[in-house]
């Protein structure tokens, strides 16, 4: 039965059995008991599915994990034990050593330093692209050993909206997968699957959990990348596995499951991020209101961001939702219902100013943290960002006045009201 994304917030992943307990149970156990050697064999195998450590999977983390791929429109997902633990699993499970990834420039600084330094040790090139770039400067990137393209939906804080469709159109062309980090739009804005998208991950930290209870992240298979029409540039998913005794993983588990059951089985196996029971449960939680929750963040930001581009106070504000905005059009394509309840704007009076104006508010305070319940912000020249010399900031849109403002779910008339006696303080 094909049920509404709230019904699915709720309900997805788990259905208790007679007399079963009527929320997800924490199993909160390190390891599994079997009757025979030849049981435990056969997981080890890969012959028969189960649990056998905590590792690499557990039934707490699965259920959430299956409540996910149902609100994405994915075959298959996994929890991991956050956001940047996601990323790394997504590209490092298609790409190694003397192989090559395109991704949006404007992602994340976190994924942006994961990507162009860590993993530029481990052998891998990224060759960074505007999310505004022509067609032929996308199609510049890609090289014959090019195993991925990387983008956002709404890129964190930067606020640009990704061409999704256009995106996957040239990873396609490419034979190759997009994967995309949906954080901000969350499946409730946003499923980049129905746009051409094939693989999803996320930082569950932020909207999913929306309590700033717990870190983790998520990873979700689309199902519809074949792999074997692409064998030559995937070997790890398309010729035998040594370490599980010479399966292989699409002939194995079809298109629908490959790609995650190749990740839980060597990169968790040899990485062990896995997220937590505990904080699955609590991600789970989050997820049973995160329908009811973006609509307010979106009615949250919209009203903080008109706010905003009416004051004398403010430079600029980025938002997609505002009429003007110049993603705009993409945000009412991808983004019909609201994007989100960041908002990311330029104090008058440059770094300064910026600071002064956090530094008086009372409501929205400020933490290294984004899309919470609570309002919060951050002035990422200063903070996450801080990484990057002037010419790599403009390169991912941040400007050192750059606020960047996540309202959470109180009261819009309160949080414009803390901004107004803000910002009046640089008068
Ligand atoms: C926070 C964030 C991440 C990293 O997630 P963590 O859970 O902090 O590791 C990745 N992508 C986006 C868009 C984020 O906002």
């Amino acid at each position: 039965m094909s049920k509404h994304i709230e019904t699915t917030c709720v309900q997805g992943g788990y259905t208790p059995g007679n007399g079963e307990p009527r929320q997800i149970p924490i199993i909160q156990s390190t390891t599994f008991k079997y009757d025979t050697s030849e049981d435990m064999g056969k997981l080890f195998d890969l012959e028969a599915s189960g649990y056998f450590y905590t590792r690499l999977q557990n039934p707490t983390n699965d259920h959430v994990a299956a409540k996910i791929a149902a609100l994405e429109g994915g075959t298959a997902a996994m929890l991991t034990s956050s956001g940047q633990a996601a990323s790394f699993f997504s590209v490092f499970n298609l790409a190694g050593v003397g192989d090559h990834v395109v991704a949006s420039s404007t992602i994340y600084g976190g994924t942006y330093n994961l990507f162009a330094v860590t993993m530029k040790r481990m052998g891998i090139d990224f060759t960074f692209v505007s999310p505004d770039c022509t067609d032929e400067e996308l199609e510049a990137a890609f090289r014959p050993n090019t195993k991925a393209v990387f983008g956002e939906t709404i890129a964190n804080p930067a606020l640009v909206v990704l061409d999704i469709e256009r995106f996957a159109k040239a990873a396609h062309a490419h034979g190759v997968p997009l994967i995309i980090d949906n954080t901000f739009a969350t499946p409730v804005n946003c499923r980049p699957i129905e746009w051409g998208a094939d693989i999803v991950v996320h930082s569950t930290t932020k909207y999913m959990d929306g309590h700033g209870s717990a870190v983790g992240g998520c990873i979700v298979d689309s199902g519809k990348f074949d792999w074997m029409a692409h064998a030559e540039k995937f070997p790890g998913l398309c010729t035998p596995d040594e370490s599980y005794h010479g399966i292989t993983y699409v002939t194995k588990f079809g298109n629908g499951a490959a790609y995650i059951t190749k990740a839980t089985a060597q990169l968790m196996r040899d990485f062990g991020a896995i997220q937590a029971p505990q904080n699955a449960f609590l991600l789970n939680l989050g997820l049973e209101s995160l329908h009811v929750r973006m609509a307010r963040h979106c009615e949250n930001g919209l009203a903080v961001a008109k706010y905003l581009s009416r004051s004398d106070m403010v430079d600029w504000v980025r938002y997609p939702d505002l009429p003007g905005d110049k993603y705009y059009e993409l945000a009412r394509k991808y983004l019909p219902n609201g994007s989100c309840g960041v908002v990311s704007f330029g104090v008058k009076g440059g770094r300064k100013a910026a600071e002064n104006f956090m530094k008086h508010l009372h409501i929205a305070a400020i933490e290294t943290h984004v899309a919470d319940a609570r309002t919060c912000c951050l002035h990422p020249a200063s903070a996450t960002h801080r990484q990057m010399n002037d010419d790599e900031l403009r390169k991912c849109g941040i400007l050192p006045e750059l606020v960047r403002f996540s309202c959470g779910i109180e009261n819009a008339e309160d949080l414009i009201a803390d901004i107004d006696q803000a910002l009046a303080a640089n008068r």
